[in-house]
């Protein structure tokens, strides 16, 4: 899928998080699916990685996502230590371990939907999804419709701004309905 599509599915994926997580999280976890969608196809600016290959594996959104959640863990560690003030800031206080986890659940959901996203389109061989390498060579299919399709494209754009945004208003006309921020202990 292009561009525009990719970032529907992941607006999709992202009011999942808003209705499962609830606002005080998705503060944190929405910024994080909509900036990673689009870094699987970074292989088509890789010359030597093959296009539609090992970053759109689950793997590689396993091990990115515990990159980040491990990477932000270790920076709030950090800040901590340098800069204990700013984080007075937070309503929710310093919660490294959460906050890692979070974020990089966030990242790997938003490769896995890019990669979904992907096999919605024809392309095979060349151009197919195997997203279970290396264990599997299985290619994950189920060409709806070419990636450059346009209708297709603006459709998933459309739809995912509508869910989104319908998520959002839920959560802030009914801020007492129950998400995960109370399971972490976040306020809100
Ligand atoms: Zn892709």
């Amino acid at each position: 899928m292009h561009r525009e599509g990719h970032y529907g599915t992941a607006l999709m994926a992202a009011a999942v998080v808003v209705l499962v997580a609830g606002l005080p999280l998705a503060v944190i976890t929405v910024p994080v699916v909509i900036a990673f969608t689009m870094v699987p196809d970074v292989d088509q600016q890789i010359g030597f990685i093959k296009h539609r290959g090992v970053t759109h594996t689950i793997l590689f959104a396993v091990t990115v996502g515990g990159i980040v959640g491990a990477a932000v863990i270790a920076w709030i560690q950090f800040a901590v230590k340098e800069f204990e003030v700013m984080f007075t800031v937070f309503p929710w206080g310093v919660q490294p371990l959460r906050t890692g986890a979070v974020m990089g659940a966030a990242a790997t959901l938003s490769l896995l939907v890019h990669i979904f996203t992907d096999t919605l389109t024809v392309g095979s061989g060349r151009f197919g999804i195997h997203p279970f390498w290396p264990v599997s060579s299985q290619q994950i299919r189920f060409g709806f419709c070419k990636a450059a399709n346009s209708w297709a494209n603006h459709l998933l754009f459309g739809a995912g701004v509508v869910i989104f945004s319908t998520v959002v208003w839920l959560r802030l006309a009914f801020p007492w309905l129950p998400s995960l921020s109370a399971v972490f202990g976040v306020a809100g």
